[in-house]
């Protein structure tokens, strides 16, 4: 069944069995693997603030936004 995320990253499951995140794109091996990962992090309340994707996602979006401010806007791959 399809959740809703808590996480601002949070995007999106599909019927082909992938879920979506603005970080990464998940394929689990199986329903339990999914449960585990997304009840206790994407769609947690609480949870999702202790994902390293969630805080990879929030320091990309400082730097982006700190150089914008600063006009250096070049984010380095
Ligand atoms: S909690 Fe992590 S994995 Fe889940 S949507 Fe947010 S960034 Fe992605």
């Amino acid at each position: 069944m399809p959740i809703a995320g808590t996480c601002p990253y949070f995007q999106r499951e599909k019927g082909d069995g992938y879920t979506y995140c603005e970080c990464a794109r998940f394929r689990f091996p199986d329903k339990q693997a999914r449960r585990d990962i997304v009840y206790k992090y994407c769609a947690h309340p609480d949870g999702y603030r202790e994902c390293v994707l969630k805080q990879t996602m929030d320091q990309f979006y400082e730097r982006k936004y700190n150089g914008e401010q600063t006009g250096k806007h070049k984010i380095a791959g």
